[in-house]
């Protein structure tokens, strides 16, 4: 039996009012199944990362559902919802979002430091040795490549066992090689760990480490690959930019 991670129903969400307002998700139902690996893909500002916000519960959508688990986000107060964001949900953006002050160790057991939870020590220890980290733990993330710091972030999303990891472009700001790296460890996390990972990315190459694409267009659901080869993503591209080229 399979079960749905997260999902959105109907969503639309509209940024901005009066004249610079922006239909960014025009009805979209779209689930994510529990132990799979998927990634977002579309052109720039086809709504992927309002997608993913709304999904995970940082921003809140103009009308229909999103839903972690059986859990309706819509239907929470701000304390519920920041409680279902620290212990349900792990995040990694493009531009890591470390904090500059804190060692490794600390940012990676922050969200659960906030959320009064204790981290297992064997499990981060376990953690940072997957990530590669285990020599840096005490190191500050200005003293780490791009390649790390976006390690520590990994590492740092899935510390409390979340539900369903987010992570938008992770993979934008590094060279190919880091990025490799954090693709490795965002399939294990799936593969070896049961996560669910939903992952925003442009590259083709990292598309085909999902088990299904999914494609967004203007706001829309446009599509969706299970078992994606970089091959056939790049034909599906290839075909919607010969589409928005001839309208
Ligand atoms: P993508 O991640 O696919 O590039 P986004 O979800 O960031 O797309 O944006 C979708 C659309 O919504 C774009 O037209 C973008 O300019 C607009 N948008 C996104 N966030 C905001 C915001 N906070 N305020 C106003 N418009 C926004
Ligand atoms: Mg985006």
């Amino acid at each position: 039996m399979t079960r749905t991670a997260a999902r959105v129903t109907a969503a639309v969400k509209v940024h901005g009012s009066g004249d610079t307002r922006v239909r960014a998700l025009d009805g979209v139902t779209l689930g994510f199944e529990a132990g799979r690996f998927t990634a977002i893909m579309g052109p720039s500002g086809s709504g992927k990362s309002t997608l993913m916000h709304c999904a995970a519960g940082l921003d809140t959508l103009t009308s229909g559902k999103a839903l972690i688990g059986d859990t309706e986000l819509g239907a929470l107060g701000d304390r519920k919802l920041t409680l279902l964001r620290r212990e349900r949900v792990g995040f990694v953006f493009q531009a890591f979002n470390l904090l500059p002050t804190l060692t490794v160790a600390e940012n990676i057991t922050l969200p659960q430091d906030l959320a009064g939870a204790r981290p297992d020590p064997e499990w981060i220890a376990t953690l940072t040795g997957i990530v590669g980290l285990g020599d840096r733990l005490h190191h500050r993330p200005g003293e780490l490549s791009g390649g790390q710091q976006q390690r520590v972030a990994v590492a740092r999303a899935l510390a409390g066992r979340p539900e369903v990891v987010f992570a938008d472009e992770p993979t934008g700001n590094l060279d190919s090689r880091s990025g490799r790296q954090v693709l490795g460890l965002l399939g294990r996390a799936v593969h070896e760990m049961g996560r669910t990972v939903v992952m925003v990315t442009h590259d083709p190459v990292a598309a085909a480490c999902a088990d299904e694409v999914v494609f967004l267009a203007d706001g829309r659901l446009a599509g969706r690959m299970p078992q994606p080869t970089t091959e056939r993503v790049l034909d599906r591209l290839a075909a919607c930019d010969r589409a928005e080229a001839a309208r």
